[in-house]
């Protein structure tokens, strides 16, 4: 059993690539109380769901390529502790380069936008750093649009001639007044309008994992309100920085910026609580 063990969990390595959300899982081992995984600054806690210990981890669209060995911390009932070793393998990813075209006023910004764009940033990046150590969802993760598609994640962004950074989210064809459902079950924790997301909704759904609807016309959702998976958001728009209407779907695990699709994609029956 021992040698077993040794041989699945202490060897265990994850492939993944730039921009994915990764699932994690470990068999269920007598006499273990909890498990962590420390991922790049922060601790993530794997959750028991049916029989297997399982989590989330976020590579980001920008992260190094290559093998990143990560502790894995390990409690038992009787109180002692092991960290055991996690490689989580990253492939990268060619993202392409797009050009666009949006007024002005988003890409040579007034004194007032900036300091406005600035905070709003900082307020989102505090928000995304934060990992709620349990799970919020109930359900597999599904597209805010029936059948949604969108395949311009991480793509290298251009405005008015202007580099600007990364495409962080997947856009999803939309007219103004399309209903935008929440992926999966969680918590509210911005719901207003943003400089350069427009109406924006973001949704904490536990263990790091954060989605973010932007460019709404209309928002239907209250801060702080648990919502449930397939609930109505907003409806879909043209607010802030845009071409035109449309959905900007983006996810943030662990704050790393992930194509929202890698999480549907996920062997997600696995992740469905009970
Ligand atoms: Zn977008």
């Amino acid at each position: 059993m021992m040698n077993l063990f040794l041989a699945v969990f202490l060897a265990a390595t994850f492939t993944t690539n730039q921009g994915k959300a990764l699932q994690l899982t470990f068999p269920l081992e007598d006499g273990v109380k909890s498990i962590e995984l420390k991922w790049q600054d922060k601790t993530v806690p794997f959750v028991l769901l049916k029989d297997k210990w399982v989590t989330v981890v976020g590579v980001d669209l920008d992260m190094k390529a290559g093998d990143h060995p990560s502790d894995v911390l390990v409690t038992m009932t009787d109180g002692r502790k092991e960290t055991r070793t996690a490689n989580i393998k990253v492939e990268s990813t060619r993202f392409p380069t797009t050009e666009l075209k949006v007024e002005e006023r988003f890409v040579q910004l007034s004194k007032a936008d900036q300091a406005r764009s600035g905070r709003e940033a900082q307020e989102i990046s505090k928000i995304f750093g934060v990992v709620t150590p349990e799970i919020l969802w109930d359900k597999p993760f599904s597209t805010p649009i029936p059948d949604g598609k969108g395949a311009n994640f991480g793509h290298r962004r251009v405005f008015n001639g202007e580099p600007r950074a990364p495409h962080n989210g997947a856009d999803l064809r939309a007219q103004t007044g399309t209903p935008i459902r929440s992926t999966n079950r969680g918590r509210v924790v911005m719901a207003r309008n943003l400089f350069f997301t427009g109406n924006t909704v973001i949704v904490d759904h536990g263990l790091g994992i954060y989605s973010l609807y932007a460019h709404l016309s209309r928002i239907d959702v209250k801060l702080a309100a648990i919502i449930e998976n397939g609930q109505q958001v907003g409806l879909a728009g043209a607010t802030g920085r845009v071409t035109g209407p449309h959905l900007h779907w983006g996810v943030r695990v662990q704050g790393a910026r992930v194509d929202p699709f890698s999480l549907v994609n996920m062997a997600t029956s696995s992740l469905a609580a009970n």
